[in-house]
């Protein structure tokens, strides 16, 4: 009786293990990343003013082409110019911020809030003077790159 049970289960794992293999060589693994697992890096001098830094970086496996991390900037800070090739959803989780379009008025954001800058616009986005903001950033890539980094901006212009 318990040798007629065991062959049904058996077979059943010889069926499902080469699945599960498969599954991780093509990439359909489900894949946790775990908060501790990566280092915070911080934002480049060259792309940003004041201290930013950016944790739980993530990035899907192509065919997808969506990446992003939490962004955190301290009173003050923000980024400088730039555009992204196929836009940008910002999604704040703490703090007060500002987001400016080029020739736009510059607009408060709070948590809760989402930000769509379409492809190709440029805009900066941050802190604002007296408090720090943290968004989650997300983008697609084209051709390899979510961003193209254009001036700093400057006092003037963030203190409009
Ligand atoms: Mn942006």
């Amino acid at each position: 009786m318990m040798a007629r049970m065991f062959v049904p289960a058996l077979a059943l794992i010889a069926v499902l293990t080469p699945v599960a293999s498969a599954l991780a060589q093509t990439g359909q693994e489900v894949v946790v990343q775990r908060a501790d697992s990566q280092k915070p890096s911080v934002g480049a001098a060259q792309n940003f003013t004041g201290a930013v830094r950016v944790d739980g970086r993530f990035q899907g496996s192509a065919p997808a082409r969506v990446s992003g991390g939490t962004v955190t900037f301290e009173p003050g800070a923000h980024t400088a110019w730039h555009t992204h090739p196929l836009g940008q959803t910002l999604i704040v989780t703490a703090g007060t911020g500002l987001v400016q379009r080029w020739g736009g008025a510059v607009q408060e954001i709070r948590p809760g809030d989402t930000v769509w800058i379409p492809p190709g616009v440029k805009h900066w986005h941050g802190a604002a003077p007296a408090t720090g903001m943290t968004h989650v950033a997300i983008s697609e890539a084209q051709d390899g790159k979510t961003v193209d980094w254009l001036e700093h901006v400057s006092d003037e212009q963030y203190r409009r």
